[in-house]
């Protein structure tokens, strides 16, 4: 029995309605309430967009681009700042953020990958596997390059005082609307538009690469989250800070770090060298001499 079986065995009200999950679906219901008590304005639809679209930012080019690939490089003060702003997302902490992901990469698709729709189902990869309370600890020992600053320790351990403080903030600076729209709204949305890289990323769209997994690419999801749609180019080639490999293949994380970087803010943004973005697509595996000549990129190339 594998860790999701083992965690699955318990029944699906213990993975999604256990003591733990009520943060998670009180988090829901305040979003749904709020909207209902403040009322439509448009000033509220700014929150909801600009608050959505803040969370995306520093979970895929915090979280995802750099403390779990190294993609590119930044001083410990910015590094320090892209984590503060990614565990204000209320996604836990950088290191157990990452940690997870690097395993995904390293398993992906295979039975013990924790957040596979094909081993776990649909749902399951969307959110049971964090709200089952199988795999809450971070293991320091996978994470060494990044557990060995202090202040990402503290920020991993203490994760959950920062939304709580940036939601007082937000009410007292800038009001309930503020509080509702861009905070418990955009909390709930900015989840979701994460949790569909590991649910629909790996069922929807079109598989460019042969990335030996599940993974895709497709446009609408890359739009909504910044980028990260092209998901089956990153499995592909894990290191590239550039997931949208082709000029059309719109990468908003990437042209901001691409800003960002002509003020030494970051640098050594990581690009897929051309043999990659050209190398053979998925379906050309089935032509018949596709097997004596050696394919450039024919494998996953991983971190
Ligand atoms: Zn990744
Ligand atoms: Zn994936």
């Amino acid at each position: 029995m594998n860790a999701i079986e083992k965690a699955q065995a318990a029944g699906w009200r213990k993975i999604y309605f256990n003591i733990g999950t009520i943060p998670y679906w009180a988090v829901h219901i305040a979003a749904v309430v709020g909207l209902w008590l403040t009322g439509f304005t448009w000033v509220g639809v700014a929150w909801l967009v600009g608050g959505f679209y803040a969370r995306i930012f520093f979970v895929t080019a915090g979280y995802h681009r750099y403390f779990s690939h190294r993609s590119y490089k930044t001083s410990r003060w910015f590094q320090f700042l892209l984590a503060l702003g990614a565990t204000a997302t209320v996604q836990k902490g950088p290191l157990w953020w990452a940690h997870h992901h690097r395993h995904h990469h390293r398993r992906s698709d295979m039975d013990d990958d924790i957040h596979s729709v094909k081993q776990g189902g649909f749902w399951w990869a969307h959110m049971g596997w964090f709200l089952a309370d199988d795999f809450e600890a971070t293991d320091y020992d996978k994470i060494k390059d990044m557990a060995k600053y202090p202040e990402l320790r503290f920020l991993d351990k203490f994760h959950v005082l920062v939304p709580i403080a940036l939601g007082v903030i937000t009410y007292f600076a800038f009001g309930a609307v503020a509080l509702w729209w861009g905070f418990f709204a955009a909390t709930v949305l900015s989840w979701h538009g994460t949790f569909t890289i590991n649910s629909m990323m790996h069922t929807v769209g079109r598989q460019r690469y042969e990335s030996k997994d599940e993974s895709r690419n497709t446009l609408t999801l890359a739009i909504l989250t910044m980028g990260e749609g092209w998901h089956n180019n990153h499995h592909y080639y894990q290191v590239s800070c550039r997931q949208g490999f082709r000029w059309w293949q719109i990468d908003l994380t990437f042209y901001i770090l691409k800003v960002l970087s002509w003020f030494r803010i970051v640098s050594d943004l990581r690009a897929p060298p051309r043999h990659i973005i050209e190398a053979r697509r998925k379906h050309d595996r089935a032509e018949p001499d596709s097997s004596s000549n050696s394919s450039a990129g024919a494998r996953p190339h991983v971190a």
